[in-house]
């Protein structure tokens, strides 16, 4: 590729460039060492090549505006050197800081948050808590990204997104929200509904010339119809009435079988095996579809399951099955499949900051002193004095860059009553006591961290393997090209960046987005990263997924962005070079907890399921975190969170889920079996 090609897109410009993998910042251009939470099995991550612009904006200490240089510390190195067994070669003896604690929690993110808060409302104000995070912010998948200009502030996310169908949360995640000062129904009038409307802004869908030999184009409003949105593509017209068909015909595929035959044969094939097998897609049809299910599940239509693609509900079911509503759950269905069922909202439950706001208002209500103001409005606005997280005063400390890295019970764990953590700070390794302890990290760096566990625990802790995905946040200077292209959101079936638009409309208290095609604005980017049309496992395909997220550039990122937009909204007036200011590229090589799903996991859901074995408590340390659920949402962080701090409390345990209750799947109904 010619330095001009290059420099047409704007990759001379300098521009903020910012680079987190697992919520560590890379440094793009430093020499990053790898990802601290590669413990399950990811490559060490690959230098970015210098960059310009790779300066910080803001002084002092300020998380979310940091930028830059950072990320080759032993931080970085800490989960590959636990798991190469290599770790405690050069660590150092340990001091004891002298402090003791009721509860220390390891983990910062929702879930870690949401423990320290409930065992404060089960022992009481008095009750002393330390929330050991080893990155520099809180809130673990739940990042914000901030980003100033001269002209105003534009707040985005870069991992967890919205609370996705509130009405189906437990009431254990209900009650916390509500303890938080979080109002859900708030966000029908955060949330602009009329934004698209107002401006005539559609969908559309980009075909690249790699993968279909010529680039595309297609834009519509409201239901699309896939002959005319196609209608001059390379798709032919043969396959272009095929794609009608399966989005909008009321053919039924599985003509001849009752309703429970069906479910059953749904339940034993991939939904890629639905569409060709029974629907009669061809190649470029499945190509077309290939990724319809990435964003929401972190993997193709390769591996989404026949049921769990029904109840979504992906293209091709409108004739095969008639509404569902009437009908039970079927218990094989994956937990997210339960959530749609239960779901009655719209998709408006967003922060500007994404799921940061429930990060920040757990905050607030466990150190008021350290995030000023009151109600959710100034949540966005106001920011948390990060100095004021860890003071020796307080009841409540969040201590930030601490890794935990070893938990050993003072004695048998059978019979112990105290825990001792060691963490490290500033490369010297410290060691508190606490009388319980709550693990809020990922599943799989648990092993590592202690010694206490039998083998069928530490088998199913690192069965918990995530998937990959990547959320890349785009400030332009304006975003006239999408007006003048009406479009909000296009969706790139075989391109490297997935999904490429506007970010939600949401204004809150001072916050304002960006209501003017003349303002400044964020786009919101995404890829997940698997081995698309494998039709392996999805754990299997996220690993490689890993690999080749780790292993990508940030200036290879950068390029296929700006390339992407050119071809896309180059002739509706967008140049890459002029209009992109800063790009922030958050990298999640341990995203989504992995839920099990047919046809994969057997045991689903008769059981026995490995995280039942591997979130049992052990002696005074308990499991909280997504993977123990598993279900990669704010409400499972939250239910599992309640589970944890119950098992060390001797409380009732809480109901954590409506229809996969995460405790005994077996007492489910029969649904359509
Ligand atoms: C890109 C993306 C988008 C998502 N979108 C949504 C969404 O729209 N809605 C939704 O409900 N959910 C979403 N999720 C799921 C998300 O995982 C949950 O919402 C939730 O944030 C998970 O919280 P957690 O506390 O269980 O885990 P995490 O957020 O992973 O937090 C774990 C924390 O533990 C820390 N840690 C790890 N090891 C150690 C150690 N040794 N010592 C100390 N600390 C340690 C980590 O740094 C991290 O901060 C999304 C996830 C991703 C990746």
């Amino acid at each position: 590729m010619s330095d001009s090609t290059r420099n047409e897109l704007g990759m001379d410009r300098k521009i903020t460039r910012r680079d987190f993998m697992d919520g560590v910042a890379l440094g793009v251009g430093a020499v990053a060492a790898g990802s601290l939470l590669g413990a399950a099995g990811s490559a060490p991550a690959q230098a970015a090549p210098a960059q310009p612009g790779a300066v910080s904006r803001r002084g002092g200490v300020y998380p979310p505006g940091r930028d830059g240089m950072r990320g080759q510390n032993q931080l970085d190195n800490f989960g590959h050197q636990l798991r190469a067994g290599t770790f405690w070669d050069n660590a150092g003896e340990p001091q004891a800081t002298g402090e003791t604690y009721d509860l220390v929690v390891v983990g910062g993110g929702i879930s870690g948050l949401a423990a320290a808060r409930i065992f404060q409302q089960q022992a009481g104000r008095k009750a002393r808590i330390l929330v050991l995070e080893a990155l520099d912010d809180v809130g673990g998948h739940a990042r914000r990204n901030d980003f100033s200009t001269t002209h105003r502030q534009l707040i985005g996310y870069g991992g967890s997104q919205s609370l996705d169908a509130p009405s189906s949360f437990a009431p254990v995640a209900k009650k916390l929200l509500d303890d938080v000062g979080i109002e859900p129904e708030r966000f029908e009038k955060y949330f602009d509904k009329d934004f698209e409307d107002r401006h005539h802004l559609g969908s559309g869908v980009f075909l690249d010339k790699e993968s279909w030999g010529a680039d595309f184009l297609g834009r519509w409003h409201g239901t699309p119809d896939y002959r005319k949105v196609l209608a001059g593509s390379p798709v032919k017209a043969a396959t272009r009435a095929k794609i009608e068909e399966i989005y909008n015909g009321k053919v039924d595929y599985l003509a001849g079988l009752t309703r429970a035959q069906k479910k059953n044969k749904l339940d034993r094939i991939t939904y890629l095996e639905f569409l060709r097998d029974h629907a009669g897609a061809d190649a470029d049809a499945l190509k077309y579809l290939q990724t319809v299910s990435n964003g929401n599940w972190g993997y193709g239509i390769d591996a989404i399951g026949g049921l769990d693609a029904w109840v979504e509900p992906f293209p091709g079911f409108r004739g095969t099955f008639q509404p569902y509503w009437d009908d039970k759950p079927d218990p094989r269905m994956a937990p997210t499949a339960h959530k749609l069922w239960y779901a009655e909202d719209e998709y408006i439950y967003h922060f500007p900051e994404g799921n940061a706001g429930v990060v920040y208002s757990l905050v607030r209500k466990l150190l008021p002193e350290a995030l000023p103001g009151k109600g959710m409005q100034t949540i966005t606005t106001n920011r948390i004095r990060y100095g004021r997280l860890d003071q020796s005063g307080n009841r409540v400390r969040i201590r930030l860059n601490a890794p935990a890295v070893r938990i050993k019970h003072v004695g048998d764990p059978g019979t112990a009553t105290k825990v001792d953590v060691t963490y490290l700070e500033k490369g010297k390794l410290r060691v508190v006591r606490a009388a319980n302890v709550v693990m809020a990290c990922q599943n799989s760096l648990i092993p590592y961290l202690t010694d206490e566990l039998g083998d069928a625990q530490r088998e199913a802790l690192f069965d918990s393997r995530r998937l990959a995905l990547c959320y890349t946040t785009v400030e332009v200077r304006n975003w006239k090209a999408f007006k003048k292209a009406e479009l909000a959101h296009v969706r790139y079936p075989t391109a490297y960046w997935q999904s490429i638009g506007l970010d939600f409309p949401v204004s809150m208290g001072r916050y304002q987005f960006p209501d003017k095609p003349k303002d400044r604005a964020l786009l919101h980017v995404t890829s997940s990263f698997c081995k698309p049309g494998s039709g392996e496992h999805p754990q299997d395909q996220a690993a490689y997924g890993r690999r080749q997220l780790a292993g990508t550039t940030f200036d290879e990122m950068e390029f296929r962005l700006r390339d992407q937009l050119a071809r896309t909204l180059g002739r509706f007036g967008f140049d890459p070079a002029d209009d992109i200011l800063s790009i922030t590229v958050n990298r999640w090589a341990h995203g989504y907890a992995y839920e099990y799903a047919r046809p994969w996991d057997k045991f689903w859901p008769a059981g026995p399921l490995p995280s039942h074995v591997a979130r049992q408590r052990w002696g005074r340390v308990a499991i909280a975190n997504t993977d123990s659920a598993p279900r990669a949402y704010v409400d499972a962080a939250i239910g599992m969170a309640a589970r944890a701090v119950a098992e060390l409390t001797g409380a009732r345990l809480p109901k954590v889920a409506n229809g996969v209750d995460g405790i005994d799947p077996r007492k489910l109904g029969s649904g359509g079996r």
